[in-house]
């Protein structure tokens, strides 16, 4: 039934791509040999592969340049909104290959440069954290990501005899060529020193001030001739650094010692989910918020409008101008340092000064989880940040004011509502400051708003419900369909042409093609395709060999009990079991992939990591099993691995305890790419089954009310153990040292912690998982022999009732929401 492609098909085949026009092609190959030239000083004999890469790099940020410098002038001379995106954890990831797709370079980079294609995956990578700004280029927001310029980002995996082993990562040694270093916007950070109360207002004195040296990145948006800045700074220690006390043989010392003042920028602490209350760390915190505030308000008073006398004054239309969103309580110090610089430096009465701060400050919530939630002692507090100190008791000493007002007599409440924990160490709760500190306020799922509201909030929803929002995450379909999987992109602008890439609602057009038997098939050639691909990485890479033809089934996420990657584990075991008790039986193959980094001080996430490892080597040497049952451990997973497996993926696995992953992002990314989930009702998971029917997915295990009432009365994980004999043996072969020969107690504590103090219920969730994946081995088994209702399901999946529109534009409504008056969408440049 496949039908040739019309001209028009064609045509727009191709431009998923960009066009290869014969212009465009001479021109990069010139420019590209201009800059292996002039940039890299080489000439094609002595050329390495990184300067090829960095010569195309240089090329393509050529065709950025007069679009940045265009964008930020038509930003100045129409005076919008600016949004600031305020975040301790974002670093760019595959620069070149997003810029390519934005600028609709890839098919003539492609013909111009094809041998430096091949290096591409070498050289790049980072983390998450720019669907967001990729999302508000394209949208056409005056937004800016503001962050540290770490010197090494997050740390590189290796898996060593089964155990992870950390290395640095040095992503700036051969130099960076999508930052634009800009010295002359330096701006010094205070810390230390002590608070001089004067008659005519408070001074900090005595500080040690380090520079912030900040770095521009372009953010194109999708084919729209924005381009966007994401800022980062650096930490540069001051010349005079130390010098004044310096005598002979001090001036070495001093000159050496200015690398303790720049270890600020020096390196990205690794927690997820996790607080450590280092100085190190509350000194990055602080470090970012206090030059990204210079900036902001020299920004503004530079405006047009903010260069008007009336406003020069006062900076009281701040919020007119300016958002500020915290992502987390990372950046939380923003509240009480734009409160210093009002009140301080601009001299304006406290009320004035609070109600332009609040009225800036939105805050994103991203866990509910309680050792994740920041809590500063205050002794730390003292000593680096005096005067902020101060600004944050007047904070709480008006906020509980308030709330004595409102409920008089009621103590528990005003302990319950502090800004300062009382109770042994006095500590600052950064997310009620956030909250008392900010407009709106907003989960990052429906479960998760919800939850944040009867919970861990409830006391600050009664008093300011208006406040609380919600804003389910979401992904961007450039990087996440686009670039990593060109194949279905193609496939989809085939049947409904290309505007879905910026407008992902457009997929429930695929709906009419359901029972389209070609459109079905082709989904799945590209299936295969990028299951083959990704076999064959796994072969050359890792020298390990998986069956294409097997069921993909894939967790990759950061290592954590909540995120129940035992629970799969538990799965795999019972399915060897099972094939070793009937091997005759046809069991549908599976290959199980399971990657992540677990924070390298997180003990129990570790051992999870060699627990899996220690079962791939067991199922995979049984010659019984042979290549129905494969596990294999996804060694450093970061982006461009994930751009790699997630294509390649049939089954999503998304099984956290309900009620405890805020939304989750690697979710929406297997669903837009051809994946089926089996997962809990949790995060976002419950918001795809709403979209697409919950027959649509393998939905299993406890609601959030189930475990409620477990909690309720009392999770026994014995009496699982007890009741269900597969569960027994498979936790008795875990304990037993079935997986760890020599070595029995290699897993005690994992058994003890499932076994006496779960917090995560995963034996509760044991027989519905395993039942659903029954469901998942059938549905996959009728599949493979010909009905394609794997693919069908997708197709429902990504068309479903409202489609993935909901998970794109990674929470921009968010924005949207807190700079309402502002004019926030720029027209096209
Ligand atoms: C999307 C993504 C995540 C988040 O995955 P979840 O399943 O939502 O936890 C983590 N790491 C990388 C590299 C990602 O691309």
């Amino acid at each position: 039934m496949s039908k040739p492609l019309t001209d028009q098909e064609k045509r727009k085949q191709i431009s998923v791509r960009g066009l290869a026009g014969v212009e465009n092609v001479a021109d990069l190959k010139t420019n590209f040999n201009r800059h292996l030239h002039f940039t890299l000083v080489k000439d094609r004999n002595v050329a390495t592969k990184r300067d090829y890469y960095f010569a195309l790099a240089h090329t393509v940020r050529d065709h950025l340049v007069g679009r940045w410098i265009r964008t930020q002038q038509h930003y100045y001379e129409k005076d919008p909104k600016r949004v600031y995106y305020l975040s301790l954890e974002f670093y760019m990831g595959r620069t070149l290959q997003n810029t390519m797709v934005n600028l609709a370079l890839e098919n003539a980079c492609d013909e111009a440069i094809y041998q430096v294609k091949t290096y591409l995956q070498i050289f790049q990578d980072g983390g998450t954290g720019t669907c967001f700004l990729d999302s508000m280029a394209t949208l056409g927001l005056a937004a800016y990501g503001y962050g540290i310029r770490y010197e090494f980002g997050i740390f590189n995996q290796k898996i060593v005899n089964g155990w992870q082993a950390e290395e640095a990562d040095d992503w700036l040694r051969y130099g960076n060529p999508w930052e634009k270093a800009r010295p002359e916007y330096m701006r010094p950070v205070h810390f230390y020193g002590r608070v001089e109360h004067h008659p005519d207002g408070v001074k900090w004195v005595d500080t040690q001030v380090v520079l912030a040296l900040p770095y521009d990145t372009p953010v194109p948006g999708y084919r729209n001739n924005i381009v966007n800045t994401m800022r980062l700074w650096s930490a540069k220690a001051p010349c005079e650094f130390h010098l004044k006390d310096f005598n002979v043989g001090g001036y070495i010392q001093a000159v050496l010692d200015k690398n303790l003042a720049e270890n600020i920028s020096r390196v990205l602490y690794p927690n997820d989910n996790f607080f450590e209350g280092k100085e190190l760390r509350l000194k990055q915190e602080y470090f970012v918020v206090a030059a990204t505030l210079q900036d902001i308000i020299r920004r503004f008073k530079a405006s047009k409008f903010g260069s008007t006398e009336v406003v020069r004054m006062d900076l009281t239309t701040l919020p007119d101008k300016v958002a500020i969103q915290l992502n987390d309580t990372h950046p939380a110090m923003a509240i009480p340092e734009l409160m210093r610089i009002l009140v301080d430096d601009e001299k304006l009465s406290w009320d004035t000064a609070w109600d332009i701060t609040v009225r800036t400050c939105a805050y994103t919530n991203h866990t509910v989880l309680p050792e994740a939630l920041e809590r500063w002692p205050i002794d730390l507090f003292q000593n680096l940040l005096p005067r902020h100190l101060e600004i944050i008791y007047e904070i709480n000493r008006r906020h509980l004011e308030r709330i004595t007002a409102l409920y008089p007599g009621d103590y528990d409440r005003l302990r319950r509502m502090s800004l300062i924990e009382e109770c042994g160490q006095k500590k600052i709760n950064m997310a009620h400051l956030c909250i008392v500190g900010s407009h709106a306020v907003n989960g990052v799922a429906q479960i998760h708003s919800d939850i944040i509201k009867d919970t861990v909030f409830k006391d600050f929803y009664e008093v300011d419900p208006q406040k609380f929002q919600n804003k389910t995450n979401g992904i961007t379909p450039r990087r996440w369909l686009v670039m990593c999987n060109p194949g279905l992109a193609e496939v989809i602008a085939e049947r409904i042409g290309e505007d879905y890439i910026r407008d992902l609602s457009q997929l429930k057009n695929l709906l009419k093609f359901v029972d389209d038997d070609a459109l079905i098939r082709d989904i799945a050639k590209v299936k295969q395709e990028n299951k083959l691909k990704f076999a064959v990485h796994l072969e050359e890479q890792y020298k390990v060999k998986i069956n294409p033809n097997s069921m993909f089934d894939v967790q990759v996420k950061r290592i954590h009990e909540y995120k129940r990657q035992l629970l799969n584990c538990l799965h795999i075991i019972t399915l060897y079991n099972r094939i070793k008790k009937e091997p005759n039986k046809a069991w549908t193959p599976r290959t199980i992939m399971i990657g992540g980094k677990a924070a390298p001080g997180y003990h129990t996430a570790k051992m999870i990591i060699k627990l899996i490892t220690a079962i791939g080597e067991v199922v995979n040497n049984d010659s019984v099993v042979g290549d129905r049952l494969k596990v294999i451990y996804l060694e450093n997973y970061r982006v461009t691995l994930a751009e790699k497996v997630i294509p390649a993926s049939d089954l999503s696995e998304q099984i956290s305890t309900a009620g405890t992953e805020a939304s989750g992002t690697g979710n929406m990314k297997f669903m837009l790419n051809g994946a089926l989930t089996i997962g809990t009702m949790d995060g976002a998971n419950v918001e795809m089954a709403e979209e697409a029917g919950e027959e649509n997915l393998f939905i299993f295990g406890m609601r959030v009310k189930d475990v409620e009432a477990l909690d309720q009365k009392g999770y026994d994980a014995m009496e699982y153990y007890n009741r269900i004999p597969e569960l027994k043996q498979v936790m008795d072969q875990i304990s037993g040292g079935f997986f760890s020969p020599g070595e029995p107690d290699l897993f005690k504590d994992i058994v003890k912690m499932l076994m006496h103090h779960d917090r995560f219920k995963v034996f509760a969730d044991y027989e519905d998982y395993i039942k659903c994946q029954e469901k998942v081995s059938a549905l996959y088994k009728v599949c493979i022999t010909k009905n394609m209702k794997w693919f069908k399901t997708y197709l429902t999946l990504i068309g479903g009732k409202h489609s993935v529109l909901h998970y794109m534009h990674h929470q921009v409504r968010s924005f949207l929401l807190c700079c309402q008056s502002g004019n926030l969408r720029v027209s096209q440049v």
